[in-house]
């Protein structure tokens, strides 16, 4: 399985390579050559198997010849036994044509634990292959960072550098980061914001011999192998609910666009999905998109679903590849005008085919709180945030249709307790391994907000690190 550039301007590679490099050094995403396919039969064969073994069915169709299938098969396995929940990602039942799916039972409450731990994985067999290493620097506002470090601790192939805005995450997301024990993870409070944060990691990949010297690569949320370990999950959901005999719509509270883009990259294979509901926050460049035709960032406002609060989704791109006939001269072109005047409008037939799959709805603060409590008083299910707005849109579809739904449920309450007491006036439950981490010691540098600080920061404890290594 080959991959190729959305922008068109670089050579194909395979699986492995993709991986490992995350964006294409032309500035594109990597998207499949081909997509891969699924017959009904193949898809009631796949009916009651493990959560491993249908991972191991769907990523061996993307990945090809590397990883082999046999260490692909142990990769999986190791990625989500630390899943405290039976079914992975259990499914409840919410209303009459609605349901939940629980995507938050990995070891840092989140879906993207979905992604990160098969990606950890997946990176050290690679570089093991290679007999090489690398090192991972990320920005990080919340979930994604603990994601990431929960995958990487302890990898003897990987150092990972994480840094986040001092100060400006909240107490238990900065301690899921900080009291990680573990040699080769390195937690950065940067005097500065997200922003800075990101800023400073771009700018350090923009040095070639820094970049060189250190093999330096990332796990943001465009690295291809993070949308397959997601596309799982739609298949698991939708063959419980009768699928191939019968079609599921998804709704998918949104931000960067990774989540949902997995769903579109089920339906392509053949899963029967009928509707993929997109909802937003405040931050609703996707509703306005999918309701005009027309993309255009606006500021960014702070809501109760932090993890979605953005204006220019990434992974959008790889959507507007595929509705634009996989032009990439087109492609390239409206990404520039979006690039630099903040907004594109595509063809009205562009927009029609976009809308023949996708719809979105946009909910503010209030309406999500509504939504928590609503859901509480009727089931006695706990909302968090992101998820609530997952179901509100849920809701707003049901309402014109008689297909089922699940919404994706991607964090757990407790991670968002005071929204949740705003809400239904307590906190949910803590489970007791985020209780633990309120005792343990914490571990990170406080580092100015100085390009060259942080690349000496990394350049002596890579020396360090590589001379206890030798040692
Ligand atoms: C990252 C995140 C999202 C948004 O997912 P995307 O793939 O970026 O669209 C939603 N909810 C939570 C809790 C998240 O951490």
């Amino acid at each position: 399985m080959n991959y190729i550039s959305t922008r068109g301007g670089v050579p194909p590679i395979a699986f492995d390579d993709v991986t490992l490099s995350g964006l294409a050094p032309d500035g594109g995403l990597y998207v499949p050559a081909a997509w891969p396919s699924m017959s009904g039969d193949a898809l009631r064969g796949l009916a009651g198997c493990s959560y491993a073994e249908l991972a191991l069915e769907i990523i061996v169709r993307f990945s090809g010849a590397t990883p082999e299938r046999t260490a692909l098969a142990g990769l999986v396995e190791r990625a989500y036994a630390r899943f405290d929940h039976p079914a992975i990602a259990p499914l409840t039942q919410l209303d009459e044509r609605l349901w939940f799916m629980e995507l938050f039972h990995g070891p840092t409450f989140a879906f993207k634990d979905f992604a990160l731990q098969f990606l950890g994985a997946l990176f050290e067999h690679l570089l093991d292959a290679r007999q090489s290493r690398c090192t991972i620097v990320g920005a990080t506002s919340g979930d994604t960072g603990s994601a990431a470090i929960e995958a990487c601790r302890g990898l003897a192939r990987v150092e990972l550098f994480m840094l986040h805005p001092a100060g400006r995450v909240s107490e238990v997301q900065r301690r899921q980061m900080t009291t990680v024990d573990a040699p080769n993870i390195h937690n950065i409070a940067l005097e500065g914001t997200f922003d800075d944060c990101q800023a400073l990691v771009k700018a350090m990949f923009g040095d070639t011999a820094f970049r060189r010297r250190h093999a330096l690569s990332a796990v943001n949320s465009i690295n291809w192998a993070r949308i397959v370990a997601q596309v799982v999950y739609y298949f698991r959901a939708a063959l419980a609910l009768g699928a191939p005999e019968r079609g599921v719509a998804f709704a998918v509270p949104t931000g960067n666009f990774g989540n949902v883009f997995a769903g579109y990259a089920a339906a392509r294979m053949g899963l029967p999905v009928t509707r993929l509901i997109v909802g937003s926050n405040r931050n609703d460049i996707l509703t306005r998109f999918f309701r005009s035709g027309t993309m255009a960032v606006e500021e960014v406002v702070p809501t109760l679903s932090p993890s979605m609060d953005i204006q220019v989704s990434s992974n959008f791109e790889r959507l507007l590849f595929e509705l634009v006939d996989r032009d990439h001269a087109t492609l390239a072109a409206t990404m520039a005008r979006f690039r630099a005047d903040g907004h594109f409008s595509v063809a009205p037939d562009v927009w029609h085919r976009a809308r023949e799959l996708f719809e979105a709805h946009r909910f503010d603060d209030e309406e999500t709180c509504a939504e928590i409590r609503a859901t509480f008083e009727k089931t006695g299910q706990i909302l968090d945030p992101h998820s609530a707005i997952g179901v509100a849109a849920a809701r707003r579809h049901c309402a014109t249709s008689a297909t089922p739904v699940i919404a994706l449920g991607t964090a757990h309450p407790a991670k968002f307790n005071d929204a949740i007491e705003h809400a239904i006036g307590r906190p949910a439950p803590l489970p007791p391994r985020l209780e633990h981490i309120l005792e343990l010691e914490e571990r990170y540098d406080t580092l100015a907000n100085d390009v060259e600080a942080v690349k000496r920061f990394i350049d002596s404890r890579t020396a360090d690190r590589a001379a206890a290594a030798n040692a």
